[in-house]
């Protein structure tokens, strides 16, 4: 990355970098735009001489340029790119061996939780669920064998906010590495690695896709020693996507910052909206000065984000009926796109954790934001909330 000037965030600002870095001219064609490379191998010189690239589950230039860019965004000297988040997710848990702990926030995405509670810990890894906004349960669960601190800010669904320096004094302190899954922020609204985090987690499916036609996942880190374990697994497991992924998440990088304004705007409104509503009983947004994280994400983060979840009168029943009642906001699971989707996380995208100590109330409706016309998405959720 070295060679490359757009990737240094001294010399270039964000917008610029989401555009420039990891991604060079094509040196025959002068083409702007990174090429979607679907070879396979790559010739070489002699044997184990080449430019790079010798197989593409191990690399290809468009995984690099993809690499590149989103490191450079997140102020890493590392990245690497898998065929989705989860993806990314097993690929680093599985740098613990049998006997190793790890701690994770007890409010977190149900993929996540349901990865390292039935699939990892069957390989004999231990893990313990706490309140990561409370640093001194975080100390209290550390053990010897503790590897990892797993957290979320803002949460999925709850948007709890974790105040990243206070846990990762906590995890250092214990001698584990403090990951953070940087998913709802994305890279334009808060950085975890200059908050004190070790690795940063990524569904480039969200955000930083942006579109909904990609998935996609990352892990960004400065730590040179795990970076080489990370590209080491990243090839010897293979949960790589392809070129054509690549080049949509990378395409999807560059406006990510212009997509992040609107979204936090248009949730903004949406938030007022909802705050005025009778049949709205809380609602959850860390740009609220009674949230309970308001403080640290004032602190750690450039803005609150595009997501939304509220409860509402009447329990699950009227969250249900509400989730089938609005056109710009679509019933669907996923986040972070340009169109606005709405959705229940009891039923929907947290079903695996019911019944465990991440459970979400049945009242709890979620709203990813889009960047339609904000207008339309006021008159669509009063108009659905007057009716039930
Ligand atoms: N992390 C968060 C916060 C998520 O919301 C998701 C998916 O919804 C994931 C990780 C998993 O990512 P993927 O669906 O790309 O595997």
């Amino acid at each position: 990355m070295a060679d490359d000037q757009f990737a240094d965030p001294q010399a270039f600002g964000f917008e610029t970098r989401a555009i420039r870095a990891g991604q060079h001219h094509d040196p025959t064609s002068g083409a702007v735009v990174t090429p979607i490379s679907l070879a396979t191998t790559f010739v070489q010189e002699s044997p184990g001489r080449h430019r790079g690239y010798e197989y593409a589950r191990t690399n290809n230039p468009t995984r690099q340029a993809l690499q590149e860019c989103l490191a450079s965004l997140e102020g890493a000297t590392h990245g690497l790119a898998f065929a989705s988040g989860l993806a990314a997710e097993d690929t680093l848990l599985r740098t613990l061996s049998s006997g190793d702990h790890l701690v994770l926030g007890n409010d977190a995405y149900g993929g996540t939780f349901r990865l390292i509670s039935a699939v990892v810990a069957a390989a004999g890894i231990e893990w313990t669920a706490v309140d990561l906004t409370q640093p001194e349960q975080l100390r209290a669960a550390m053990r010897p064998e503790t590897k990892i601190v797993w957290a979320e800010t803002p949460t999925n669904p709850l948007l709890t906010v974790v105040d990243l320096a206070a846990i990762a004094e906590v995890t250092h302190q214990g001698g584990a590495q403090l990951v953070v899954d940087n998913t709802f922020a994305t890279p334009y609204l808060q950085q975890p690695l200059a908050e004190g985090a070790d690795v940063v987690v990524h569904s480039t499916t969200k955000y930083c896709g942006g579109h909904s036609d990609v998935v996609g996942g990352f892990l960004a880190t400065n730590d040179d020693e795990l970076a080489a374990r990370l590209a080491y697994l990243q090839n010897a497991v293979g949960a790589v996507g392809g070129p054509f992924d690549n080049y949509l998440t990378l395409r999807g990088l560059k406006t990510l910052a212009v997509r992040m304004d609107r979204h936090c705007d248009n949730a903004e409104a949406v938030v007022e909206l909802l705050l005025a509503h009778p049949k709205v009983t809380k609602v959850l947004y860390p740009g609220l000065s009674d949230h309970p994280g308001h403080e640290a994400a004032r602190r750690q983060m450039r803005r609150f984000g595009g997501m939304v979840s509220f409860r509402v009168a009447g329990g699950a029943d009227a969250a249900m009926r509400l989730t089938t009642a609005t056109q710009v906001f679509s019933l669907a699971e996923s986040l972070g796109a340009v169109e606005s989707l709405i959705e229940h996380p009891g039923v929907m995208t947290h079903a695996s954790a019911a019944g465990s100590e991440l459970e979400v109330p049945d009242d709890l409706v979620r709203l990813s934001v889009g960047i339609e016309s904000s207008q339309d998405q006021l008159d669509d959720l009063q108009r659905a909330l007057d009716g039930l």
